[in-house]
């Protein structure tokens, strides 16, 4: 989408998340001998945040590399050379539960910030929640449970199910902000409130203060599902689709995923709270639900894909469900819902999942309650620290030493 990456000049930014520009790639390649993806990644971390830049990489790297070839089986990266479902085997087969310990076996013993949040997430999937957890291998935004911000300060979004809040809810996020000196509080593009330019050792007493469960903003993981008002309300609506929003967010939340998940639900195909282009989106429709998969309104434009149409709320859950399960376990690390069906195709999606047989239903759905019994709320933390400097302030050096 947008500009071709031939036309691009040299210090357009390629990859927004890493601040890497067209020229440093070029210069990467010529000056450091990259010819693949992994190496390049390596070398100038672009790629490695959203992942969005990918394709604008690729392309760079053919026109400019002319041995490049696409790699025909995508490596995790140049510390552990397999793919990422042949690695998922390999820990399973091997019961190995720890990053640590596959690094050890199967990689070069130190990983790196491409491989190693990966495998963390492919542990926290792959048992359930049931593994030995190393925070060192996790983004500094999954070690504090915020989203840190360009001038050092954090984010905090609490979870809103669906959207809905309450007058208590509001005044307690009002008291925050105060008693903290929150510079900014603004309502999120996701139905929720965002309290921005907060210091790190505050968010253990905010998180206390607020009292209200995490909104896994910062990671990735089950954001939110963005709900209109439905039958409750609206004068057009045919089915509840605030009932069905919160319920499908209470039985997703606190897990983690590939990339983050953005759900909707609507109560009638006016798509107010925009469900096709959500990851997982409700359709209600007169008599019947439709559950719609792969959707994007970033940086891409995608509409979701019809999974399945079925009668009820609790059907339109289950089938939910069911996806979100199957992206889990078969999505590489960083590939977004729309990415992942695109590749697999949505008929096989329907095939192993609503249309799969008995036993592989029960199987994900098994697998996630395991997953969903385990998983608690992060910012629980802030009562017992993993680590005594958690939550300390760190000042920038220039800072200390002025
Ligand atoms: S999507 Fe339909 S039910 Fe929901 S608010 Fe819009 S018009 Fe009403």
């Amino acid at each position: 989408a947008g500009l071709d990456v031939a036309e691009m000049p040299d210090n357009k930014v390629v990859c927004g998340c890493m601040g890497v520009t067209k020229g440093t790639l070029i210069e990467a390649i010529h000056q450091k001998g990259v010819n693949t993806l992994a190496q390049l990644k390596e070398c100038t971390r672009a790629s490695t945040g959203c992942g969005s830049c990918t394709e604008h990489c690729q392309q760079l790297l053919k026109a400019v590399v002319p041995e490049f070839q696409e790699e025909s089986e995508k490596v995790l990266c140049k510390c552990i050379p397999f793919a990422e479902d042949k690695l998922r085997d390999i820990v399973r087969s091997q019961r190995l539960r720890s990053v640590q310990e596959v690094l050890d076996i199967y990689g070069n013993g130190h990983g790196c910030e491409i491989c190693k949040p990966a495998l963390s997430y492919m542990m926290d999937m792959l048992w359930c929640g049931d593994h030995d957890e190393d925070r060192s291998a996790r983004f500094i935004n999954d070690r504090v449970h915020a989203n840190i911000q360009k001038d050092g300060t954090f984010s905090v979004v609490p979870r809103m199910r669906g959207g809905v809040t309450s007058a208590k809810e509001l005044r307690r996020i009002a008291d925050v902000a105060e008693k903290y000196n929150v510079p900014m509080v603004k309502v999120t593009g996701s139905q929720r409130i965002d309290l921005l330019g907060v210091q790190k050792s505050d968010l253990p007493r905010i998180w206390a203060d607020l009292g209200m469960p995490s909104g896994q903003a910062y990671t990735k993981g089950v954001r939110m599902v963005k709900t209109c008002v439905g039958t409750d309300f609206c004068r057009f609506g045919v089915q509840d689709s605030t009932r069905a929003g919160i319920e499908l967010e209470r039985r997703l939340e606190h897990l983690y995923t590939p990339h983050k998940v953005k759900m909707g639900a609507v109560g009638c195909p006016r798509n107010c709270a925009e469900a096709t282009v959500k990851d997982i989106g409700l359709i209600g429709q007169d008599g019947t639900w439709q559950v719609v998969v792969g959707g994007a309104a970033g940086k891409k434009v995608r509409k979701a894909d019809l999974l399945i149409t079925v009668e009820s709320m609790e059907e339109a859950l289950q089938a939910a469900t069911l996806f979100f399960q199957y992206y889990r376990e078969n999505a590489n690390y960083l590939e977004r819902t729309y990415d992942f069906v695109e590749r697999v195709t949505i008929e096989k999606v329907r095939r192993d999942t609503v249309y799969a047989a008995l036993g592989v239903q029960q199987g994900l759905r098994e697998r996630l309650r395991k997953s969903k019994r385990l998983a608690r709320d992060a910012w629980l933390e802030g009562d017992e620290p993993r680590h005594p400097t958690q939550f300390v302030q760190i000042e920038p050096l220039e800072k200390v030493y002025r």
